[in-house]
């Protein structure tokens, strides 16, 4: 998927259809600043807007994606290019989201113990104590809640009962028992308990 590319067909749609960038981010209740992003290639109008902004340009989703006008004959392949594209950026985003996790948690025990051993060691005050190890918890934790926020928005749970892949909310992520990153949550489709796997 060529950002550039469909950020100057973007533009020229626009243009075409009489639009300023003030005006087309007011149609979609956007700022001017995300219509302008959109159009140096710097990101992808959010999926919520692509509907509206292609009724606007008068193209469809495949076209916009494409960055060109995708003739009837080509459609049906370049749709399928364009899902594997997506595809496979949401997979790589979710891959580089979930080492993140790793390298936060890490980080957090790392902190924790230094913050620790640092009140153990060194002759203090009790208060400063407490103050020191306070605040590595307190770091700890805030990290940890992060870190399994990545981990309920990457990728998908997979239920072991019917198959359905989807995304939970954060809380019965958050309170569910969990094997690393397999957690046992109840399906949204067949209402079953079952130990879910993350899958990308
Ligand atoms: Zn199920």
């Amino acid at each position: 998927m060529d950002l550039r590319k469909i950020g100057k067909f973007i533009a020229k749609k626009r243009a075409e259809k009489g639009f300023t960038q003030e005006s087309l981010a007011e149609e979609l209740d956007l700022s001017n600043r995300s219509i302008s992003k959109w159009e140096r290639g710097i990101c992808l109008p959010d999926t919520s807007k692509m509907p509206a902004l292609c009724k606007l340009l008068g193209i469809t989703i495949n076209d916009l994606f494409s960055g060109e006008i995708v003739d009837m004959k080509n459609n049906e392949k370049k749709l399928e290019e364009n899902l594997l594209e997506l595809a496979r950026q949401k997979e790589q985003k979710d891959k580089q989201l979930l080492s993140l996790e790793w390298v936060l948690g890490g980080i957090a025990v790392v902190t924790l113990f230094t913050l620790v051993i640092i009140a153990a060691a060194i002759d203090m005050p009790e208060w400063n104590r407490l103050v020191i190890m306070g605040i590595g918890f307190a770091l700890f934790i805030v990290t940890m809640l992060f870190g399994l926020r990545i981990e309920q928005i990457a990728g998908y749970y997979k239920c072991e009962k019917c198959g359905h892949k989807y995304v939970p909310k954060y809380w019965p992520v958050f309170f569910a028992m969990h094997m690393g990153r397999t957690r046992h949550l109840r399906c949204p489709k067949c209402g079953e308990k079952s130990w879910q796997k993350k899958v990308l």
